[in-house]
């Protein structure tokens, strides 16, 4: 059984596939708490589901595009199984995670979206940088920014791990705190190799409504 918080059919809003239908399945718990978190109703509520019924319930939308979120879906053990079974059953799966839990023995046909957590995220601690070791040229390493000293900390760990040669890179803003214009100057003037990302879906709708 796994705890589910929902189950929705949306745009994906982020990561290179910002744009394209979606089938989001989003796992209750997360053993992170960021400062600035937009999901804090997927920390406790969901019902257990089987394996088999969510993959029912995801096949329902007729999507082939699924993104696995929370919460943090790797707090489940679970999930590694879930998405192995979705990539079996022929979707072309994603996973949303916070980059503090073992990437390891994720399917290799996922796509990792890598969120690592800036200092005003307050999370900064809790990064597993071992698991950059594990990032594939299909997945794609994520940071949100909130402050310069977020930009400037982002940089340092690009240079240092060699991000830029691994996998794509994507750069957003913590939505309300820092204005996206800031963000792209800073980008261009350093002429760094990212790609810049809007929230997609917090333009299309409400920045809170659930379920898109
Ligand atoms: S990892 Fe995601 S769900 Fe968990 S506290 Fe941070 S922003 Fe919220």
């Amino acid at each position: 059984m796994i705890k589910i918080n929902e189950i929705f059919f949306s745009i994906q809003g982020e990561s290179s596939k910002a744009g394209l239908p979606c089938v989001f399945v989003r796992l209750t718990y997360c053993n992170l708490r960021c400062s600035y978190c937009d999901t804090e109703y997927a920390f406790y509520e969901g019902s257990d589901m089987t394996i088999e019924s969510i993959i029912e319930k995801v096949r329902e939308y007729g999507c082939n595009l699924v993104e696995i979120t929370g919460g943090e879906p790797l707090v489940q053990k679970e999930s590694l199984e879930l998405m192995t079974r979705m990539c079996d059953e022929g979707f072309e799966v994603m996973l949303e995670t916070g980059g503090s839990l073992p990437v390891k023995d994720i399917d290799k046909r996922v796509k990792i979206i890598l969120d690592l957590k800036c200092p005003s995220s307050k999370m900064m601690k809790k990064n597993c940088f071992e698991n950059i070791e594990f990032i594939k040229p299909i997945d794609e390493v994520k940071f949100v920014i909130g402050t310069r000293e977020d930009y400037d900390w982002a940089k340092d760990i690009i240079t240092e791990y060699k991000l830029t040669d691994r996998c794509e890179i994507l750069f957003s803003v913590i939505f309300g705190e820092l204005e996206p214009v800031t963000l792209v100057n800073w980008i261009l003037e350093d002429k760094l190799k990212i790609r810049y990302q809007l929230q997609m879906h917090k333009f299309i709708w409400h920045p809170e409504k659930k379920g898109v």
